[in-house]
């Protein structure tokens, strides 16, 4: 589990200023991974009852900007934050509950960064989601 000072060392690591509310927002994306804004915000309040909304907001895109947290956006979802970053990792998403899980990138003889045709890009991010029904929901539906 990390530290505040783990924390403090990530975002000097990215050349931001350490402020208590980034390390809050820090330490709530890597205690619930996926999250919503919303739920970002009332784990932070929880340290800091006095944070506002824009204040996470900004921090959030600060965050993303520097590359420590990873913005996802699954249709019809809000944006979810995580802290596993510069991994390529993919999403599976549940259409029934929202529920979403990582996915680690393809490996071996396809891997998702190798395209069928990459029209001469070169390609360093391959971003999948898929969608089904989590264990969850497909056992519901089954019963
Ligand atoms: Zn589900
Ligand atoms: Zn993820």
């Amino acid at each position: 589990m990390a530290t505040t000072l783990d924390f403090q060392q990530m975002l000097r690591g990215a050349a931001l200023r350490v402020t208590r509310p980034r390390a809050a927002v820090l330490s709530a994306v890597h205690a619930h991974p996926h999250t919503e804004t919303n739920s970002i915000i009332g784990a932070v309040r929880r340290d800091l009852p006095k944070v506002s909304h824009q204040a996470v907001y900004d921090v959030l895109h600060a965050l993303t900007a520097a590359g420590l947290v990873r913005r996802i956006q699954p249709s019809g979802s809000v944006a979810r934050y995580e802290s596993r970053v510069g991994d390529n990792h993919h999403h599976m998403v549940c259409r029934s509950c929202g529920l979403i899980a990582d996915v680690d990138c393809a490996l071996g003889e396809a891997p998702c960064l190798t395209a069928s045709d990459d029209s001469g890009f070169s390609i360093d991010e391959a971003e999948v989601i898929y969608w089904g029904l989590c264990p969850d929901c497909s056992a519901a539906g089954n019963s």
